[in-house]
């Protein structure tokens, strides 16, 4: 697997588009994120807690780590102290969390809502009524330690691109809904996080901002 040339192929085709690449390496060891990372890639996302903070640890403190898996509130506090976006909030009582470890390292955290967008129900996520319900609550005004900078959402798993450029297209009508709406405290709509290394092109054409790579750079995860 040639880590250098599958970097160089995504850049040239994200050149000149306003979407970034974040390297999904999860399950991947530091050699080969070290190898990602003297191809210029600053910008790495994982999915568990403690995976994310053993690696940040012993990696470039230059790296900016997304935490893009679901997240369990017991383990932000291992996160809390240096992550730069979260983009698997999935709850309020999630985002309360959030909210009190930044407080107690003393920062405000970015965050993305993740919403629900596939029409297979497996995936986390709020709807767009709990989304809009969740924003306009007493109890999310009052957290001070955490900034929505956008959404995130996963297209079903399947080869139909027409479904999913429209679960896609649905996330950023919501988007630009919630962008046009700026009665929300701590909210500002900048990043719309969707594409994976099956779909990002069409992600890319449907306003995705945030492009999130694993496979397609380190090649297939073995989960044995
Ligand atoms: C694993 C993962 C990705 C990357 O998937 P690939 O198909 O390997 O590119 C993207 N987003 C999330 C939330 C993931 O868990």
């Amino acid at each position: 697997m040639d880590i250098k040339n599958n970097i160089k192929k995504i850049q040239d085709y994200l050149s000149g588009k306003p979407a970034r690449l974040v390297a999904v390496s999860k399950t991947k060891p530091a050699d080969l994120i070290k190898a990602a990372y003297d191809e210029g890639i600053r910008v790495f996302g994982e999915n568990k807690a403690q995976e994310l903070s053993e690696k940040h640890e012993i990696l470039p403190k230059d790296i900016e780590w997304h935490m893009i898996g679901h997240l369990q509130r017991n383990k932000v506090k291992y996160i809390a102290p240096f992550v730069s976006l979260i983009h698997s909030v999935d709850s309020i009582r999630l985002l309360q969390e959030i909210d009190k470890q930044a407080r107690k390292n003393d920062r405000i955290i970015d965050c993305l809502l993740q919403v629900h967008i596939a029409e297979e129900d497996t995936k986390f996520g709020f709807s767009k009524e709990e989304l809009k319900e969740m924003l306009a609550s007493l109890e999310f005004g009052a957290f001070e330690n955490i900034r929505i900078v956008g959404l995130m959402g996963m297209a079903t798993f399947t080869d139909n691109q027409d479904q999913v450029r429209r679960e896609f297209k649905s996330l950023k009508i919501i988007f630009d809904q919630l962008a046009q709406q700026s009665t929300y405290e701590n909210v500002s709509m900048n990043e719309l996080s969707m594409g994976m290394s099956g779909d990002y092109k069409i992600a890319i054409e449907e306003g995705s901002t945030l492009v999130r790579v694993g496979s397609a750079i380190f090649g297939e995860r073995n989960y044995a």
